[in-house]
């Protein structure tokens, strides 16, 4: 399937998640633009590369998803938008009653308002191209809960229910509007919270992988970001045409359970 033709603006771009769909929409033929709040070389490379490597159109643009305004701006700039994936998220792991509430404001603004701002500008880009996806990173925690993510797991659900929002508000149109729910993927954003998880649970980094990460991942391995981006690129084809409203869990089974 090609999405030659197509330009898709990915949040949070430069690691992990968001870097490994850039990839697979690349590898799929669309134009590709990058983003994160730094501006840095090595941002600008990672562009560099996708493009050498791939053949499509690659720029990454600096706008801080913390901000409505910063938000707004990066698909402005952009100029056109035919694939949105909101995808820029951060985690923060306390009790609610010690939780900071500068943690928890901006893993609101990052993980759900951002999505809210980007939306609301690349939508009419959409309807004056007459096509248009948007592909919102949920997670496991948009659908179930774990003890200490007060924020986030609030971010994430909220991001689901908003995603099926667009979807009503899109449906007599070529656009559709999904979550994907992530369970654990190996990526900076989980390895930052190995060393608090060892200390609270005193254990190993082994053991935190195996008995709390992949505890409630029935496969017991992590999904990769590769499959996160193969997942977003099939909500992109012609085959999802008709999927709108709704979440793919790629978990292990997690919520399975
Ligand atoms: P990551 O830390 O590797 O990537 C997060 C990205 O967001 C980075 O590119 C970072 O620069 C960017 N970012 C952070 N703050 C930003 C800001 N203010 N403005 C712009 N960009 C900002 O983490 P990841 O694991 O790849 O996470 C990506 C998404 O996937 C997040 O929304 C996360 O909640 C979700 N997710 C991850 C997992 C997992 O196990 N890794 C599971 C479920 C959901």
């Amino acid at each position: 399937m090609s999405l030659k033709g197509k330009t898709a603006i990915i949040t949070g771009s430069n690691s992990g998640i968001g870097l490994g769909v850039a990839w697979e929409l690349a590898r799929a033929g669309a134009d590709v633009v990058l983003n994160s709040f730094t501006d840095r070389e090595e941002d600008h490379a990672l562009a560099a590369r996708i493009a050498d490597e791939t053949g499509v159109q690659a720029r990454y643009i600096k706008a801080d998803m913390s901000r409505g305004d910063e938000c707004r701006a990066l698909i402005e700039q952009a100029g056109v938008c035919d694939i949105l994936v909101n995808n820029a998220g951060i985690q923060h792991v306390a009790p609610i009653d010690e939780f900071p509430i500068e943690k928890w404001d901006a893993i609101i603004a990052i993980n759900m308002n951002s999505a809210f701002h980007t939306t609301a500008a690349a939508l009419p880009l959409m309807r004056k191209a007459g096509w248009g996806r948007v592909v919102n990173i949920a997670s496991a925690h948009g659908l179930t809960a774990s003890p200490f993510k007060a924020a986030y797991v609030a971010a994430k659900h909220g991001v689901v229910g908003m995603t099926k929002t667009v979807a009503l508000e899109t449906a007599r149109e070529p656009i559709t509007a999904n979550a994907v729910c992530p369970g654990y993927v190996l990526t900076p954003l989980v390895e930052a919270q190995i060393p608090d998880t060892m200390e609270k649970y005193g254990m190993d980094r082994d053991e935190v992988i195996e008995k709390v990460m992949l505890e409630r991942q029935p496969s017991k391995e992590f999904a990769t970001v590769e499959q996160l981006g193969g997942t977003v690129v099939f909500l992109c084809s012609e085959a999802a045409a008709q999927i709108t409203g709704t979440t793919i869990s790629v978990d292990g089974g997690w919520t399975a359970l």
